[in-house]
């Protein structure tokens, strides 16, 4: 098939909830991906800060063939190993104590609503318990994640959502205090917001927000969807703050092109939360997600990955300050480790449709955020390579 045909054939067969890039992706092969007609393009958004390790990881996907030959699925009624050895290893790096596996980030982010919940329906004896959520916070497209999600725009058709959360504004501790109540079971953001346009937490809110919830026990939770898995250079971004959730969620780089997300807590959470009949998942932590898992976090500890994001990633922020300083129609630069973002004053679809034709691709965050979330693996040459690319593009618009 060419690609315009596959493009018309796509647009008969699938539910038309994206406006897609005119690009068939065919292979890919380490920080490069490669179109049906064997176009070449340099790969800053890791189909979403998913593949933290590149594409065709030989390691990885013998990791993954060899599961596949052993045994994909067993449902949860009984016990699998991959899923065990990755349960631990993903406790031993994050310090939460139980983790339960799901299929997506969404999924994750439900869970974690659910075990909020359940806390203080034991603690109380009664439900209508509230949640605080962030405006510009994205948690996910299931109606229990959108019902956090600071987004009108994305809510509003699918009102009333579930009830109970009120948003607060990201990074303004005084905000969140104002919406504390006796029913208040949770206050969730993202320690980096992705989304909504890049922006990390402050240090100050997040020992303000942590302070607050030990005060009137509320439950902390920390959506690293986006920003956890080394991204920011920890391998959870709030190991940077020295504050630590009650729950997290987790999904994108966790299984690097797997689909597999997590909710974590920790014992004192577990202890008093979801029992069994509360919560469940058919696929959620099978033995192929279990291996798939096993095998990122042993390749981030063994590559040293967080060090290595940490150095590209200055070396990337410094290259980025140096756009912001040449062009007119960038505005600001924000990020922290592989997560950046370029304020742009023109349409930033066009650049990153411009760029693409450039074989470069880079996504958006928000209306005007250029997103930067490449690879974890990127060395000094594929930025240079990158702000190249970008510069053309920005010279001609
Ligand atoms: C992508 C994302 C989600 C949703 O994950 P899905 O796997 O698409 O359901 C939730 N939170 C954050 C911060 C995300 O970036």
């Amino acid at each position: 098939m060419n690609k315009n045909e596959t493009i018309l054939q796509a647009n008969d067969a699938l539910l038309h909830v994206y406006n897609r890039f005119p690009l068939v992706l065919d292979h890919g092969d380490g920080v490069y991906l490669y179109d049906t007609d064997g176009k070449e393009y340099l790969d800053f958004a890791s189909g979403i800060a998913v593949m933290a390790f590149g594409y065709n990881h030989k390691e990885y996907n013998d990791a993954l063939k060899a599961q596949i030959d052993k045994l994909l699925h067993t449902s949860n009624l009984y016990y699998n190993e991959p899923v065990i050895r990755a349960a631990k290893e993903l406790e031993k790096i994050s310090g939460m104590d139980r983790v339960f596996f799901t299929n997506s980030g969404a999924e994750a982010i439900e869970g974690a609503i659910k075990t909020a919940k359940k806390y203080a329906y034991t603690r109380d004896g009664h439900g209508g318990h509230e949640i605080i959520a962030m405006n510009h916070s994205f948690h996910g497209r299931t109606i229990g994640a959108l019902s956090v999600t600071g987004n009108e725009h994305y809510r509003e058709p699918f009102n009333p959502l579930m009830p109970g959360v009120k948003f607060a504004d990201f990074n303004d501790f005084e905000s969140v205090e104002a919406l504390v109540n006796e029913n208040t079971c949770a206050i969730i953001f993202e320690t980096i917001q992705g989304e909504g346009g890049i922006y990390p937490a402050t240090e100050e809110f997040m020992k303000k927000v942590r302070a607050l919830c030990d005060e009137k026990d509320i439950l902390l939770i920390l959506d690293e969807i986006q920003c956890g898995m080394g991204r920011s250079g920890h391998m959870f971004a709030w190991q940077g703050y020295g504050v630590k959730p009650d729950i997290m969620t987790s999904a994108k780089a966790l299984g690097c092109g797997v689909p597999v997300g997590a909710f974590l807590m920790t014992q004192r959470v577990a202890d008093a939360s979801l029992v069994p009949g509360d919560h469940g998942t058919t696929y959620g932590g099978n033995p192929f997600v279990g291996a798939a898992v096993e095998k990122v976090l042993e390749l981030m500890e063994r590559e040293h990955i967080t060090a290595h994001v940490q150095k590209i990633g200055a070396f990337l922020g410094e290259k980025l300050d140096e756009l912001v300083e040449k062009y007119d129609c960038l505005s600001a630069h924000r990020g922290v480790g592989l997560m950046h973002g370029l304020v742009c004053n023109k349409k930033v679809g066009e650049i990153s449709a411009k760029a693409l034709e450039k074989g470069l691709i880079v996504i958006t965050a928000g209306s005007d955020v250029l997103r930067f979330v490449p690879p974890l693996i990127i060395e000094e040459k594929h930025v240079d390579e990158m702000i190249a690319k970008l510069s053309e593009v920005l010279d001609e618009i």
